[in-house]
């Protein structure tokens, strides 16, 4: 994960550190590398901007320059600037005091919407909880049973009317959680390969009807700046809670991990880290600025 970003930093964090003494050029010099390691690695370039200049101005006062360590100080600095980058501390998600929650997964086909619906449940039931999976893209066949093969290896019921409207599916769903006493419905809403008005039509049409209690796009860590797009898009007319970010044990760059809270407001809520069900974990911006930073 991030292992491009991560060695160029740290060649920089090491020849700060040699030093025993820091000018304001050295510290200039340094930023330029960070800022060159950032860009290499996929970060929306305003982001990039405001990070160096943030790091920069805390890091060439005399306080810094003057104290016993500088170089580590300015490596303290990058790390809770990078930590504040990707929201300062980690999201949980909204569950309701009157059951059922209501989660709703939207985003692009092969992002990884309907594995995480299914990891999401299998963690929730590890929890206590009792959560629901539904069946709402109906547009592929193949996804309503790709839902039902997971939802029975981590023993999660699978709520489906086959092709009928994804709003009456929905609303069917909640009766089904609330007369089977179980807690948490979550919805695998139907992707497209693009963003188009009818999806955002049919997905608004469901927030309409069931009023979740909790949002979640989820994207596809690979792509990064268009994940960015994918999730201002979906902020923007959808209105999301969270993100989950998915495929990051691919990603060697890490720009859309870095990038999508500054430039959306919204939270990387999950990660995905693998292709099985149990690969999942809630995103903790401090854990993963101490993976990139080392
Ligand atoms: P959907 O079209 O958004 O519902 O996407 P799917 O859930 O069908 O996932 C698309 C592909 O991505 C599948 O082959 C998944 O196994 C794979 N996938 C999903 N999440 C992850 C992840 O976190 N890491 C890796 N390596 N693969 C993933």
């Amino acid at each position: 994960m991030f292992q491009g970003l991560s060695e160029k930093l740290q060649e920089t964090f090491k020849r700060l550190k040699s030093k025993g003494k820091l000018t304001e050029a050295d510290v200039n010099e340094a930023m330029r590398e960070v800022r060159m390691a950032l860009l290499e690695a996929d970060v929306n370039f305003k982001v990039v901007k405001d990070f160096v200049a943030k790091v920069k101005e805390r890091s060439i006062g005399q306080e810094v320059l003057e104290s016993l360590s500088p170089g580590q100080q300015v490596i303290k600095i990058v790390n809770e600037e990078m930590v504040a980058l990707m929201g300062g501390v980690s999201s949980k998600i909204n569950i309701s005091s009157k059951p059922p929650t209501v989660i709703m997964l939207v985003g692009l086909q092969g992002a990884g919407k309907t594995t995480h619906g299914a990891k999401l449940a299998n963690m929730l039931k590890k929890q206590g909880k009792h959560p629901l999976l539904v069946a709402c893209d109906i547009y592929r066949p193949a996804a309503i049973k790709q839902l039902e093969v997971l939802g029975d290896q981590i023993k999660v019921p699978v709520f489906s009317l086959g092709q009928e409207n994804p709003v009456k599916i929905a609303l069917a769903s909640l009766e089904h959680a609330l007369s089977q006493g179980l807690d948490v419905v979550i919805i695998d809403t139907a992707g497209r390969l693009h963003i188009n008005e009818e999806l955002m039509g049919e997905l608004k049409d469901i927030k309409a009807a069931v009023k979740p209690h909790e949002i979640l796009l989820v994207v596809d860590a690979m792509t990064g700046q268009d994940a960015v797009n994918v999730a201002e898009s979906f902020h923007g007319d959808l209105g999301i809670d969270g993100i989950i970010m998915t495929k990051l044990d691919g990603d060697t760059r890490g720009g859309a991990a870095l990038s999508v809270k500054a430039v959306t407001g919204c939270p990387i809520k999950f990660a995905g880290i693998g292709e099985k069900l149990d690969a999942i974990e809630p995103f903790f911006p401090d854990r993963m600025a101490s993976r990139i930073l080392g």
